[in-house]
């Protein structure tokens, strides 16, 4: 049992969560309360992160587990070891080789990050899917400038370091220096002249634009994969545009359920097919029928397993490789048989064991015995 469940409960997880769960519910509300997409939703993020950080460090996850928010408090592992929700979130995300790294990416624009809802059959047979974004690019009418060329002028006020010094006097001989961020061009640097500035842009040098990219998902590719679009992010003036990162999210599948490169897939049988043997059609990922056949003779248990070799998902890579379709048939017991043709059956079935009841049995009347019992939790 666990201590309290908080960080469980903002991942939207059960506390046996595995870490392929964690990451997939971080993945999931990371992304959707990222503040470049839900500004107002800054505390939400921040808590997503805390509890994500916590939870995928098993040392810390056992810590918390054992005595909550506040033996992490108490163990010196809250507050040093966190890291900001940003850099978290770039760790995570971080594409190509930009990495996580906040002192190499000074010099490139955002990542942006995109989730993207595949379906089995894409992942199974490729795909190219159009995605449509918004991104802030260059503005073309000024090149980036703001506006007209020499309309940019070093802010005058701050001598274009963008910081002003203010010097207060507190009393006879008491002065104390202030510094704050310029007024006159907030902290930019530089101020360009209204009437010169570009009417596009306003002057803030990038626009947002819509693009539209095709996608292509690649057979065998998996949940949470990433596809990268290098230099396909925000653009920003000087700067070295940042990537476009797709994450791929796969939709739960009415009959398939993934597993690596298997597939598991329940396959109901009535009692008739389970002892006399049967056929059966399944439709494939990329709708082919194929045939399952057990021969009379063989009998198939409830519950029991086949695997059929190469008709799993392609792997990655490598798609004329596939994994295994792994099977499990669910027999359908009749709830009742006629009493009338028990005899002819019973002839039929292996024979029941002797029972001997000893003289002194007692007979437990049907009233008592119940279909299911649930026991009460103390
Ligand atoms: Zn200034
Ligand atoms: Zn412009």
């Amino acid at each position: 049992m666990v201590k309290e469940t908080t960080y469980y409960d903002i991942l939207c997880v059960k506390p046996n969560a595995t870490s392929d769960e964690l990451k997939k519910a971080y993945r999931k509300l990371a992304l959707k309360y990222h503040p470049d997409k839900n500004p107002n939703e800054g505390e939400r993020f921040k808590q997503i992160s805390q509890a994500y950080e916590v939870l995928s460090n098993p040392e810390k996850r056992k810590i918390y587990d054992q005595g909550g928010e506040q033996a992490l408090k108490e163990g010196g592992v809250d507050g040093g070891g966190m890291s900001s929700p940003m850099d978290l979130f770039d760790m995570f995300f971080g594409g190509g080789f930009s990495g996580g790294n906040r002192r190499g990416r000074e010099r490139k624009g955002k990542d942006v990050v995109h989730q993207l809802s595949v379906t089995l059959e894409e992942l199974y047979r490729g795909a190219v899917r159009k995605l449509a974004l918004q991104k802030n690019v260059i503005c073309e009418k000024c090149e980036g400038r703001g506006g007209k060329k020499g309309a940019v002028q070093t802010c005058t006020t701050c001598r274009g370091t963008g910081m002003q010094v203010q010097i207060q006097q507190l009393g006879p001989g008491m002065i104390q220096q202030i510094q704050t961020i310029c007024g006159e061009c907030r902290g930019k640097r530089e101020i360009i002249d209204p009437k010169d500035r570009c009417k596009v842009c306003q002057g803030r040098k990038t626009v947002r634009d819509r693009k539209i990219l095709d996608v292509h998902v690649d057979k065998g590719m998996t949940d949470g994969q990433k596809i990268v679009f290098s230099g396909e992010g925000d653009q920003e003036p000087d700067l070295e545009p940042g990537d476009l990162i797709i994450v791929l999210d796969e939709k739960e599948h009415d009959v398939f359920k993934r597993t690596g490169n298997d597939l598991i897939v329940r396959l109901n049988i009535e009692l008739v097919e389970a002892l006399c043997g049967f056929q059966k059609v399944i439709r494939t990922l990329d709708e082919r029928d194929i045939v399952i056949t057990v021969l009379p003779g063989e009998v198939t248990k409830h519950g029991e397993v086949k695997c059929v070799l190469n008709e799993g998902m392609p792997m990655y890579k490598n798609p004329f490789e596939k994994g295994l379709l792994i099977i499990q048939f669910l027999v359908n017991f009749p709830a009742r048989i006629p009493p009338e043709i028990i005899p002819a059956l019973e002839n039929c079935l292996p024979p029941r064991p002797m029972v001997e009841i000893p003289e002194l049995a007692e007979d437990v009347p049907q009233a008592k015995i119940i279909a299911e019992f649930i026991r009460k939790k103390p």
